[in-house]
């Protein structure tokens, strides 16, 4: 096993605390190693993140700044000097994104130039009032401009080294995490950070995490496209952007930067029909054929900058940091972003859920407990409570969106999804007064709880939320099939 080489930004600690702790002489050593693995507090780690996608980067530079050594390998070879990044791999990197408040509060309060460069490359934050004060609401920007700030933020921080690599696998010494292996090459860290994403798979040979969820049977289809100049953009249903369920399928349209935005598609998975939106023909008639669609998309409006792009599987999925039996999967190891949960993104929660988990471990490495081993139960137990709820959620909604666009009423015979509640508000004001920190994720879906039987008196009494006018999902499948049947 070899040492990570030297950053050569004057970092303060040489080496390795674990090296230190098992290869290197004198008694002071002994002083951190404990029956819990590495004490934390006062020591500077050496911590190994695997992938710099935005949880890497950021609880990355966060680490260093807190003077521990940070190397963050990813296996993509990065933002090239012109505007292309193909980030393969990572298929969301190219789709629709939308960015929550939390998002821009957590790079103001840990890496302050991401959002300056953020807001450089053209990053819109957008505010409303709230009680006589102006609040941040979002950000709109495309993925690539916030990855770009992020990383060109990330490379100016002194202990934090971006490497470009595959990793391997996870190293184990005496049971804890001891390094990871990148491209056949060992490497020691004291912390391993897994920031794999959603599919990553460096941890896939230590064993069963206990998992929740799965495929949530909603498949994305997406184009960017440019306002021309003078243009009004289209219909928005709120500050963010348009979002609104149709008979059988949704429709997305998200602002960004420089008079950018993303038209989406969300459809079932079952839908075999509508696969066939990945093709320009096939996208452009449906995108004609729904009004508020045609209103951003018309060619006098806006142009396609991009090819039509189909999303791969969507999945609503938790996984904890243990087993099933509830012992971390390896002490040292610690899973964070995307490797913990995804939500179906039409509520663009990911990158919040991220921040909200790289602040709460920060916060527990910060002041927390004194050992590793103790942040990671901690961790884990926050994840639970905090995160697998919002898994939860999106799950109970799909469902219930599934059996609707198969055609059945709403049911009745069961607590009410999070989205339904929040439609009722449009009947009943006073559900309305108190969906918002639900809305605004500042609390959690059980939040809602209170609401659902008010919810439910709405719907019982007959009513259901208009889809606007719009052809069906079926009459999709139809606009799609003479699209492409057309010379
Ligand atoms: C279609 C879609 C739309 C979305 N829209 C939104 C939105 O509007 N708003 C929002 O907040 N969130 C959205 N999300 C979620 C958001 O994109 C994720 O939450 C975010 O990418 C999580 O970041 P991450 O760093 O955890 O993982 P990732 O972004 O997946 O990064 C993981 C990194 O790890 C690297 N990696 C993986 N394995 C290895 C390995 N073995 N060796 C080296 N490197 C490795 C990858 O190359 C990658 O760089 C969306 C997701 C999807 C699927």
């Amino acid at each position: 096993m070899v040492a990570w080489p030297d950053p050569g930004r004057g970092s303060p600690f040489p080496g390795s605390v674990a090296q230190f702790l098992l290869d290197g002489p004198g008694s002071g050593c002994h002083r951190f190693l404990t029956a819990r693995g590495v004490a934390i507090q006062g020591v500077a780690l050496n911590v190994a993140v695997i992938g710099a996608g935005p949880a890497g980067l950021f609880v990355g530079a966060a680490l260093a700044r807190r003077s521990h050594r940070v190397t963050a390998v990813d296996r993509d070879i990065g933002p090239g000097g012109g505007g292309e990044w193909a980030r393969r791999g990572v298929m969301q990197f190219h789709h629709a994104h939308t960015f929550r408040p939390q998002v821009a509060d957590a790079l103001l309060a840990e890496m302050p130039l991401a959002y300056k460069c953020w807001l450089d490359a053209g990053a819109e934050p957008v505010t409303a009032t709230f009680d006589g004060r102006d609040r941040m609401i979002g950000v709109r920007s495309r993925r690539v401009t916030f990855e770009r700030a992020l990383r060109s933020a990330a490379v100016q921080v002194d202990c934090l080294q971006i490497r470009r690599g595959h990793v391997d696998g996870i190293l184990t010494r005496n049971g804890r995490a001891a390094g990871v292996q990148v491209d056949g090459v060992a490497f020691d860290a004291d912390l391993v950070i897994d920031c794999s994403g959603r599919a990553g798979r460096a941890a896939r040979g230590l064993g069963g995490r206990r998992t929740v969820g799965g495929n949530c049977g909603i498949a994305y289809v997406d184009r960017q496209y440019r306002l021309r100049p003078g243009a009004l953009p289209g219909p928005m249903s709120n500050p963010i952007g348009y979002m609104a369920g149709y008979d059988g399928y949704m429709v997305v349209v998200f602002p960004h930067e420089y008079r950018l935005f993303s038209t989406v598609i969300i459809r079932s998975t079952a839908n075999r029909d509508l696969i066939a939106l990945r093709h320009a023909a096939a996208f452009d008639a449906v995108a004609r054929a729904i009004p508020a669609l045609a209103e951003w998309t018309d060619p006098a409006i806006a142009e396609p900058v991009t090819s039509v792009l189909p999303g791969g599987a969507l999945m609503n999925v938790y996984r904890g940091q243990s087993d099933e039996d509830g012992r971390l999967i390896l002490p040292g190891l610690i899973f964070l972003g995307d490797a913990v949960c995804t939500t179906t993104p039409n509520f663009g929660r990911g990158l919040t859920t991220t921040m909200m988990q790289c602040t709460e471990l920060l916060a527990l490495l910060d002041a927390g407990p004194r050992h590793l081993d103790d942040v990671g139960e901690q961790f884990d137990q926050w994840c639970d409570a905090a995160m697998l709820p919002w898994v939860q959620d999106h799950m109970t909604i799909d469902d219930a969106q599934a059996d609707r666009w198969n055609g059945h009423a709403v049911d009745l015979s069961k607590a009410l999804p999070s989205d339904l509640i929040v439609e009722a508000a449009a009947v009943d004001a006073t559900i309305g007064a108190r969906i918002g920190p639900y809305l605004s994720m500042q609390q959690g879906p059980d939040s809602l709880a209170a609401l659902e039987s008010r919810a439910h008196a709405v719907f019982a009494g007959g009513w259901s939320p208009a889809p606007p006018p719009g052809p069906t999902a079926a009459q999709l499948s139809e606009i799609v099939t003479i699209a492409l049947a057309s010379p």
